[in-house]
């Protein structure tokens, strides 16, 4: 598998957990968009937003995707990635994109066991549970619209690894 595979789906849904695995499984090299924007900017997503708003972050994040995206490579991209019509199509053109699909209790059950304080405010700066709720209605079709494939994400990260390798081969095929 040379293309490049985008993960697309919220914050939560295990893009970077399965990623990293399923980068193993394939002998590819993995990158996450949010990682590559810290390390590239030295800023966090918090220190982006503060500085040049959500609009600046969402530039960032298009820069990013383009700059990750090569062949045998595993790319976890932030949640909000497909909002704009562009990332999609350019995911989509030059990749397989990946949906890890949960629900949003799941979702939310993952978040609190890990908040990952710091890392990046809330879009809305009410309860989590609420927001994700709302956040991933919002998205859902945009996510299902990106996507090639879209895998159950509720399941144990490796069983997730082997749906996806399935896909891939369905892909291929
Ligand atoms: P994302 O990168 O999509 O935001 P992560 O991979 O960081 O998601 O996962 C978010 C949290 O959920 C982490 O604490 C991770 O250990 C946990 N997690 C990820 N995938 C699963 C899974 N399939 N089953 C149970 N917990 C998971
Ligand atoms: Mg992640």
């Amino acid at each position: 598998m040379t293309q490049p595979i985008f993960l697309v789906g919220a914050r939560g849904c295990g893009k970077t957990t399965v990623g990293v695995a399923l980068a193993q499984a394939l002998g590819c090299n993995f990158v996450d968009t949010d990682h590559y924007l810290l390390t590239s900017t030295n800023m966090s997503v918090a220190d982006i937003v503060a500085q040049e708003g959500w609009d600046g972050f969402r530039r960032r994040e298009s820069g990013a995707l383009q700059s990750v995206t090569a062949p045998g490579t595993v790319i976890a991209t932030g949640g909000g990635m497909v909002l704009a019509e562009s990332n999609r199509q350019f995911m989509r053109e030059h990749g397989v994109v990946i949906y890890l699909r949960a629900p949003a209790q799941i979702l939310a059950s993952r978040l609190e066991a890990f908040p990952e304080e710091g890392q990046r405010p809330t879009l809305t700066g009410r309860p989590i549970t609420d927001e994700i709720v709302e956040v991933l209605a919002a998205r859902e079709a945009l996510y299902n619209q990106a996507a090639h494939h879209v895998v159950d994400a509720t399941r144990p990260p490796a069983e997730i690894v082997e749906a996806v390798l399935a896909a891939l081969r369905t892909a291929r095929a």
